[in-house]
């Protein structure tokens, strides 16, 4: 299956019945663009912007930014690349951004909190993305919005960081969907997004209440909880018709995911750039009729085991 899977990686993924999925990439570097691109991903779902900020006594200014967007860009050869605006907070500190201790960085001062409690950082970065804009395929998203207040203040800077000019046509703005409490208002934030990319990994540690990587609460923390799998039907339901939905997180490439994801109306996968080529080679296996039916299935299971066993019984085992 690995050669066949190479020799249509740049091929669209489309389900045997003709629905076509992007899948995309999550990038945290040039290097990571350059095996994007080589992996046939459709498009950058998720630039993790941080990687330009982590490990560095000063934040890059905006030409130093605008280089390296440019950059990936070109890495892409034309594909769209989704900048996620900088997110870091207690969990990811940086020295030049100091937050106050905290009990429970993952519940504090992280992702735009922390870029709106200091917005000249967020600012200047959105200035970078505008220029980007004007030269290359981009969307911007946000991190860990969870209240419309916030996405409307980000768009106020972004307007603002755009000049005189205004923000570039071509710009497509979105949020993370990673809080719940978002995932659950999605309604009142639509008029305000072009789309919306679901973080499972943070999504699945909030409704869980299990911290991520924390091998104690592992098995609790799995994407395919069916509580997890209601907040995506419910975004994607509010969605339909109107703006794209996106995954980004982890769930995004496991096989037994992504039949169940496409079925609840998902229609960009952002994976690692190893896995896309076997992305691409499950979508083409399914037929969304089914994996409709089997994703109804899931969001009445009793747990992310018994989603398992859904999929293996329709597709096989994974
Ligand atoms: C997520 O939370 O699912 C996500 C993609 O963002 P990160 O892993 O960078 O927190
Ligand atoms: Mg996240």
């Amino acid at each position: 299956r690995r050669a066949r899977d190479l020799a249509s990686a740049s091929e669209p993924a489309v389900t045997r019945d003709g629905t076509r999925i992007s899948v995309a990439a999550n990038l945290g570097s040039v290097a990571d663009a350059r095996s994007a691109f080589a992996a046939g991903a459709d498009e950058a779902g998720l630039v993790r912007t941080e990687f330009l900020f982590l490990g560095r006594a000063t934040p890059p200014d905006v030409v130093e930014q605008e280089a390296d967007y440019l950059a990936i860009a070109e890495a892409l050869r034309g594909r769209r690349a989704t900048l996620r605006t900088l997110d870091v907070g207690g969990d990811k500190p940086l020295p030049y951004l100091p937050v106050p201790d905290e009990e429970n960085p993952f519940l504090g001062v992280r992702g735009i909190r922390l870029a709106l409690d200091r917005p000249a950082l967020l600012r200047e970065q959105l200035d970078a993305v505008c220029r980007t804009a004007r030269r290359a395929p981009t969307s911007v998203m946000f991190p860990m919005v969870s209240t419309v207040d916030e996405l409307r203040r980000a768009h106020a800077l972004l307007a603002d960081a755009a000049g005189p000019d205004g923000v570039p046509e071509d710009l497509r703005v979105g949020m993370m969907v990673e809080v719940p409490a978002a995932a659950l208002k999605i309604e009142s934030f639509l008029p305000l997004l072009d789309f919306v990319s679901i973080g499972t990994n943070d999504l699945t540690q909030y409704a869980l209440a299990a911290e991520r990587g924390n091998p104690g609460v592992a098995a609790l923390s799995d994407a395919l909880d069916p509580a997890v799998l209601q907040l995506v039907d419910h975004v994607c339901q509010a969605a339909r018709g109107r703006i794209d939905v996106a995954v980004c997180g982890e769930v995004a490439s496991d096989e037994a995911a992504v039949p169940l994801l496409v079925g609840l109306g998902v229609r960009e996968l952002s994976v690692g750039p190893h896995a896309v080529p076997g992305v691409k080679a499950r979508v083409r296996e399914l037929d969304l009729e089914q994996c409709e039916v089997v994703a109804k299935q899931a969001l009445r299971s009793e747990s992310a085991e018994d989603v398992r066993e859904l999929v293996a019984a329709a597709w096989g085992p994974c």
